[in-house]
């Protein structure tokens, strides 16, 4: 059995020389846990890395091997797992490695095409509906900051991180207290994913999309395409993400069980990046090995029982325009790797009650309220720019309610920014919550509110605003026998690992079902 050793070392110490030195007992170690406290950093204090490895000691010590899954024998008919995100990705994964291939359908283009479609969309405004920021293999992970980091509680969180370092991901990534990918080494570990996919004879279907879910009463037979053609099968997993409105109103027309849910909307912040790097890690901030900083932020309004937080922070990223409609605009962030762009940007949102806040209690309420907000920008960058240009004002100006006649600062987005009142895109509460969270931010990061920092809006997709109900031990839709939602457009997902765990879950369900497992 390994030995456990638990320490901590100041940032700048050399972990390898050090274990050299202080356990020279250690024949061979592993990181099981590294996180960084860089709490102190701005007094002066010098940032520590927690630390635990396992480690063999004794001759007969050994690691535990690679988990193995035993094959099992094919099912009558096979999985049609609608999406290639995260969720799709990981579900089919799972079924492969106990030998059953399944059917994914993406109605985007493969991972290492999409920046041509999307390079089009930030330069000229040309959107293309079918493959985007967030339509196409990775989902709408693919240009994201990668961030692993999740707060769901799961057993399968370790096995989507070592299945993501199997597939490419830098070793750090399975134990690092915070993991990121980048967009860069995502898009390549998604392809490595769907290169092993086919391997084990899975057939990822691009380009094509599901318009229709085939139903026979209460139970789902199968899907049918946009062209027409129609595929069977016992079990359809769908995992179309938070974007995918013209399928939740399809879901609405045959009669799936689904419920509003509260969401939330906001703006980006951008920041310099040097400048959240000395606010977080004072006079630290130039160590290259402290990397770029992240800040999490958050306040309640006790009074009107409101969240506002950050979220999505992308160290060293770029502002994204992200969205999937032509006559819409959504921002949303992304980073590379190296986190190394001269900007640092996060959402900042508004908690939106679904009960409370929406026109009415229809079903696709969320989605209009959304949509709204999308529209108006879309319209002030029409008005005052082309249209494919992202509105945006200063800190100052947004916390002031006035446009000052100086430039906007430069911005990461490579769609490009005008000036514009973004008060006008929203509600009064967000607006009126954006600016009292902004000053709530300000004394728990002093410097928070920087004149020269931009809000570029309207940040809409943080979630999807509906939750599609399911069976809680099954996950087989509460309407629907042989439907399983999956990952975030489901409503049980907020971001990659969790959808990708998510994914898990729905494969474990599909071979419980068959009775191929007993346990889920
Ligand atoms: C720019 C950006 C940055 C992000 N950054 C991060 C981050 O750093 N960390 C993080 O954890 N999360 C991040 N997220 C959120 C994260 O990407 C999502 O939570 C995650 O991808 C959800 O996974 P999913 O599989 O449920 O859905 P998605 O990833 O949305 O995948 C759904 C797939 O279904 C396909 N699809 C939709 N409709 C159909 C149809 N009718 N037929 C066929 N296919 C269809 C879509 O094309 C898409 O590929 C980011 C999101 C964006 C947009």
């Amino acid at each position: 059995m390994p030995k456990k050793y638990q320490f901590e070392l100041p940032f700048d110490v050399d972990l390898e020389k050090f274990v050299k030195k202080t356990y020279p007992e250690i024949r061979e170690y592993r990181t099981v846990s590294k996180s960084l406290d860089a709490r102190g950093a701005p007094r002066g204090k010098k940032p520590i890395y927690h630390y635990i490895l396992d480690a063999l000691v004794r001759e007969e010590d050994k690691f535990p091997g690679a988990q193995q899954f035993p094959k099992l024998k094919g099912l009558k008919t096979k999985p049609i797992i609608i999406g290639a995100g995260p969720g799709g990705l990981f579900c089919a994964v799972r079924l492969a490695e106990y030998g059953i291939p399944s059917l994914v359908i993406e109605r985007g283009d493969d991972a290492s095409k999409r920046m041509l479609h999307i390079a089009k969309f930030w330069r000229y405004g040309e959107l293309d509906p079918e493959t985007n920021v967030c339509y196409g293999e990775g989902g709408a992970g693919l240009f994201s900051d990668g961030k692993l980091i999740t707060r769901i509680k799961s057993n399968l969180v370790g096995y989507v991180m070592e299945k993501f370092v199997a597939f490419g991901a830098p070793p750090e990534t399975a134990y690092v207290s915070n993991p990121h990918l980048g967009s860069n080494k995502i898009r390549t570990i998604i392809t490595q994913i769907s290169n092993w996919l086919r391997d084990q004879n899975c057939e990822i279907r691009y380009n094509t999309r599901v318009d229709k879910i085939l139903t026979d009463g209460p139970k789902v037979i199968g899907v049918e395409l946009s062209s027409g053609e129609k595929i069977y099968s016992d079990h359809v997993v769908l995992a179309t993400g938070h974007s995918a409105q013209d399928l939740y109103h399809h879901l609405e027309e045959i009669q799936v069980a689904m419920k509003p849910k509260d969401f939330a909307v906001g703006v980006r912040v951008e920041h310099p990046r040097r400048y959240i790097d000395s606010l977080q890690h004072g006079s630290f901030c130039a160590a290259p090995e402290m990397g770029s900083a992240r800040y999490r932020l958050s306040w309640h309004d006790k009074w009107t029982d409101r969240g506002v937080y950050s979220f999505c922070m992308c160290p060293g990223g770029y502002v994204l325009s992200s969205g999937t409609e032509k006559n819409g605009i959504v921002v949303n962030g992304m980073s590379n790797y190296a986190r190394n762009s001269p900007w640092s940007n996060a959402a900042l949102v508004v908690s939106v009650k679904a009960e409370r806040d929406l026109k009415s209690s229809g079903l696709m309420a969320g989605l209009n309220f959304q949509h709204e907000i999308e529209q108006k920008a879309f319209e002030l960058s029409k008005k005052y720019a082309t249209g494919r240009e992202l509105p945006a004002m200063t800190i100052k100006e947004f916390m002031t309610g006035k446009l000052d006649d100086k430039p906007l600062p430069k911005t990461s987005s490579p769609s490009g920014i005008f000036k514009a009142d973004i008060r006008q895109i929203f509600p009064d509460f967000v607006v009126e919550h954006l600016r009292k969270g902004l000053k709530e931010f300000d004394s728990d990061l002093p410097g928070f509110i920087y004149e020269e920092g931009l809000l570029i809006a309207p940040e809409t997709r943080t979630s999807a605003p509906l939750t599609i109900i399911r069976d809680k031990k099954t996950l087989i839709s509460a309407s629907h026998q042989g439907l399983y939602p999956c990952g975030e457009g489901a409503g049980y997902a907020g971001g990659i690992t969790s959808a990708a765990v998510d994914g898990v879950k729905c494969a474990l369900s599909i071979l419980s079902q068959e009775g191929l497992l007993t346990e889920v």
